[in-house]
């Protein structure tokens, strides 16, 4: 087979986290089948902590990102706190041995009986609508502390989808309701200890932090109980070669003595707080699938996987490219593939990607898969999720089975008609 675009060879891969076999591996467990390396997710949060040298920074995982249990109890063990959307990831965190103290709650518009759970949990409530906020003042007075999550009005970050920090997002209270905010504040006696921002992902360059942490510390002002200020995330990882990830030094660095100066003229030193989610999960985690079906259609070759959109949301949500690594063929010359699921709807993972020679039944290592891969994996098409391992001290452990037709099965009823 030849092709008159390839002009180069494939540089050969050895993929092997930790020195672990990857094919062997799925012979093992099968495939589709997500891995994660702990050492990668160990060694991203020492580069977080070994950047920052201010006493009172705290990092809060931001759950959704990855939430098996395992994972989340091994980012535990690193001495790192959790930061949580939902009641349900609030529970996990809380089963997992992470106390309440330690889990910030950051709901968006939900249900205030799922408030009034998470209250009753104990878990730091970050607030972020007036609605809320009114109606935790009914409530419960001066009893519960909040942080209030503001909107910085700032549009940064990669895809549209991604970014969350501007006015049109549905995300946070608006800076412009201050005042709105001060009012309900001191109509009920709410203890406000923390103010929040979350600007989005993807985000690169320092200064997107330092302008949104400068408009928090204009809104710490008019709150004179504040502990923390915290600062959410958007930290960006490289996906492919030349991709600028967010260089974590000099942001530690102007962060830290923007903060400083901040805490001087607030008179007290407050907590910095960050909510990494992707920054500390996404490399560590490959999704590995078999490839089934190799069709050489005119001017384009499909190479068919035993995976889709149902596991790995990110190319056809975000636009997301993933790198790929063909572990059984690393070598020989490049061509161009679409690699595309098994799912009856678009589900292109990469596009003219150039691997070498892709035949079926060999296994793709779909990188950068740690963050927002299983944890936005469905069962469309009535497919099973796969299953999860952790490469954990050498040893490869089974961290969650693969899902059976029963599974899916269990939860409907067939009524008689
Ligand atoms: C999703 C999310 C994060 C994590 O974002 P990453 O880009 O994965 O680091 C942090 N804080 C909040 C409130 C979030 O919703």
């Amino acid at each position: 087979m030849s092709f008159s675009t390839s002009t180069t060879e494939a540089v050969p891969t050895n993929l092997a986290p930790q020195g672990v076999d990857l094919e062997q591996v799925c012979q093992q467990f099968g495939t589709p089948l997500y891995l994660y390396d702990a050492d990668v997710i160990i060694r991203q949060i020492e580069q977080l902590r070994s950047a920052f040298t201010y006493p009172k920074v705290k990092f809060k995982y931001a759950a959704k990102a990855l939430t098996n249990i395992s994972v989340l109890k091994l980012i535990r063990q690193q001495g790192i706190d959790l930061d949580v959307v939902s009641i349900e990831e609030a529970h996990i965190g809380l089963k997992v041995g992470f106390s309440a103290q330690q889990i910030m709650y950051t709901p968006s518009g939900v249900p205030f009986t799922e408030i009034d759970e998470a209250i009753a949990l104990g878990v730091q409530m970050n607030v972020d609508s007036l609605p809320l906020l009114r109606y935790i003042g009914k409530q419960y007075g001066n009893s519960v502390p909040c942080c209030i999550r503001l909107n910085p009005d700032i549009r940064a970050g990669g895809h549209d989808k991604i970014s969350v920090g501007h006015n049109e997002s549905k995300f946070g209270i608006a800076l412009s309701q201050l005042d709105l905010v001060v009012d309900v504040v001191e109509q009920y006696g709410i203890v406000i200890n923390g103010l929040h921002i979350h600007t989005g992902s993807d985000i690169k360059d320092p200064e997107v932090f330092v302008e949104g942490a400068k408009r928090l510390y204009a809104a710490a002002q008019y709150f004179s109980n504040l502990q923390y200020i915290d600062f959410g995330s958007g930290f960006k990882v490289a996906y492919k070669e030349g991709d600028i990830a967010t260089d974590i030094p000099p942001l530690a660095q102007i962060m830290e003595e923007s903060f400083r100066e901040f805490c001087q003229e607030y008179g007290r030193e407050l907590e910095m707080w960050f909510e990494p989610g992707k920054y500390i999960v996404s490399d560590s985690g490959y999704l590995l699938t078999k490839v089934t079906v190799v069709k050489e259609n005119p001017g384009i070759n499909f190479v068919h996987v035993d995976t889709g959109l149902n596991h790995l949301l990110r190319p056809m949500m975000y636009d997301a490219y993933h790198e790929i690594v063909n572990i059984t063929n690393s070598v020989g010359p490049l061509q161009p593939y679409q690699v595309v699921g098994y799912i009856c709807e678009t589900d292109t993972i990469a596009e003219n990607r150039m691997l070498p020679q892709v035949r079926s039944g060999d296994v793709l290592a779909i990188k950068n898969a740690g963050a927002y891969g299983f944890s936005m994996a469905s069962n469309y098409n009535s497919r099973l999720r796969p299953a999860e391992v952790l490469v954990y001290q050498g040893e490869v452990k089974l961290i969650r089975q693969r899902e059976t037709l029963d599974d899916i099965l269990q939860n409907q009823i067939e009524i008689s008609l």
